[in-house]
């Protein structure tokens, strides 16, 4: 059985790296390429972003022996995880999906498990002393037009009844000082999320893996992937005999036709100001909190701790066939969408300047949930992709469940409903690629047409609205 990589060819050309890795370039040594054949590796992880790094963590500490090894097309991080808004979210805000999916009581306990993955990001930054500028100053949920007021409400409805919501409600002056910002018309509160910055993130998960006795090679995409008794991997100058395979390569992983059904690429813009501490503390925006509105497109913002703002929104540019294009590192209509919303928000701010802008990759399925499994044609390789913009600190439990499986462990992450969703037939796949392309620029158009009638607080016509429904919220 044999499967070629699309898209994996070793990066040709430079791609925009994000601020963020040009901030922590320093703290990321490289690591060399795969030049000579690996015969005996019990597991290869496809991909070196959170996912990839959380699993190779995950099964070093459970199982010291076992070789392991990370095959990263480009440089850990150079994906999505080192071009995030490095918001840390739990998945509370994913209630309602998650209830449908898995029922009230297993929502509520993912629920409550992503919280608790934010406590043990910060402890596990604390003991293995990685300065990823973790600060935990809470995400406000808010609204910047009539059409978005009380977009939170069927979410927080829901996380009361299930109980411990960590939703609260904010007066329109509370979020104004939270966000200094009077374009924010209402909003709530969880305190129990946070900020990083990703690229040094990824730079501690990196070093620590490697402490562990983990095998990285970057620069190594793997081009042909073969199953037998044991998986061979084919990349440029040598190949991989492995016992397991863990395929944690977000968009690319739509490669496999059986993935491809379920997973869209979508683009995301973000743009970093220029360091203005000063304005920051006039505004009264202190604590670091991270903030998003309520489109479809969605806009999401935080403070760095150097003073700056990262000003993101969901460009959700496709490609034909879902090809991984340069539109994935970098965008001028993305970039131009997200400094409007930015400068919208904040008129206040129009002076400062804009320092730098890309784009990055979101692995966008229908219901906007990760899914994890085992190839049916290859079941010794495993897969946890899927993130939907909303993967920062959610990878962690990737990394559990990914490291459960690979060890083949009977626990709670290995049979957890996360795992088998397109299995159980819980998935809704996209219509067929062509379609998807053609039928996805006409949705996004009507999502942009939407956004602008209700930037005026005027009601889009019913055609454009029910066109532009049909995508569901694109996360960041
Ligand atoms: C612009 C943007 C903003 C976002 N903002 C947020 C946010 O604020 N909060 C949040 O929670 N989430 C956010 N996300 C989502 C979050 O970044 C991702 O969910 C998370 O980083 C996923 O990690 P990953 O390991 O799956 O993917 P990646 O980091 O993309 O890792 C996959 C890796 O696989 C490698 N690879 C692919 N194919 C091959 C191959 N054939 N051989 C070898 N290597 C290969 C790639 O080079 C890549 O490095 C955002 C994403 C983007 C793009």
């Amino acid at each position: 059985m044999k499967k070629r990589y699309p898209n994996s060819k070793a990066c040709k050309h430079a791609l925009r790296r994000s601020h963020w890795m040009l901030e922590a370039e320093t703290t990321i040594p490289t690591e060399p390429l795969l030049s000579e054949d690996i015969d005996d590796a019990d597991i290869a992880i496809i991909g070196g972003g959170f996912v990839g790094l959380w699993t190779a963590i995950f099964i070093k500490q459970q199982s010291p022996d076992k070789k392991v090894l990370i095959l990263e097309r480009d440089m850990c991080g150079g994906g999505a995880s080192g071009r995030n808004g490095g918001l840390v979210m739990s998945w509370w805000s994913e209630i309602l999906t998650m209830v449908e999916l898995f029922g009230e009581e297993e929502a509520h306990k993912l629920a409550k498990r992503s919280e608790q993955a934010i406590t043990e990001l910060e402890t596990f930054c604390q003991t293995h002393q990685i300065d990823a500028h973790f600060k935990r100053g809470g995400w406000l949920w808010t609204a910047i037009n009539e059409a978005q007021l009380g977009a939170w409400e069927s979410t927080l409805e829901i996380s009361e009844k299930l109980g411990d919501s960590p939703y609260q409600r904010l007066t329109p002056e509370e979020v104004y000082q939270h966000t200094g910002s009077e374009k924010h018309l209402a909003g709530v509160f969880d305190p129990t999320n946070g900020t990083v910055q990703p690229a040094r993130l990824v730079a501690g998960l990196k070093r620590v893996a490697l402490e562990l006795g983990v095998e990285i090679y970057e620069k190594t995409p793997v081009t042909e992937l073969s199953y037998r008794h044991s998986s061979r991997l084919k990349t440029t100058y040598a190949n991989v005999t492995a016992k397991k395979v863990v395929l944690a390569t977000n968009v690319w992983a739509a490669a496999f036709p059986e993935l491809r059904k379920y997973l869209t690429p979508v683009s995301s813009s973000i743009v970093v100001t220029e360091p203005i501490p000063d304005k920051l503390e006039e505004l009264g925006w202190k604590e670091g909190e991270g903030v998003t509105d309520s489109y479809q497109m969605i806009g999401y913002y935080r403070p760095t701790r150097d003073g700056r703002i990262a000003y993101g929104k969901s460009a959700a540019d496709l490609t034909k066939g879902g090809r991984i294009t340069n539109i994935f590192s970098q965008s001028e209509q993305g970039a131009r969408l997200a400094k409007q919303d930015f400068y919208t928000i904040y008129p206040m701010l129009e002076d400062v300047k804009i320092d730098d802008s890309w784009n990055g990759p979101i692995d966008y399925t229908n219901e906007h949930f990760p899914i994890f499994g085992h190839l049916k044609e290859m079941p010794n390789i495993v897969y946890g992709v899927g993130w939907s913009g909303n993967g920062v600190s959610p990878s962690q439990i990737g990394g559990r469940v990914l490291s459960s499986l690979a060890l083949e462990l009977d626990n709670e992450w290995s049979n957890s409903v996360l795992v088998g969703t397109i299995d159980r037939g819980i998935n809704r796949a996209f219509p067929p690629r062509h379609f998807r392309y053609f039928g996805g620029q006409i949705v996004r158009h009507a999502i942009i047409w939407c956004e602008k009638f209700e930037a005026k607080n005027k009601k889009p016509p019913r055609i454009l609205r029910w066109v532009a429904s049909l995508a569901g919220d694109i996360g960041t």
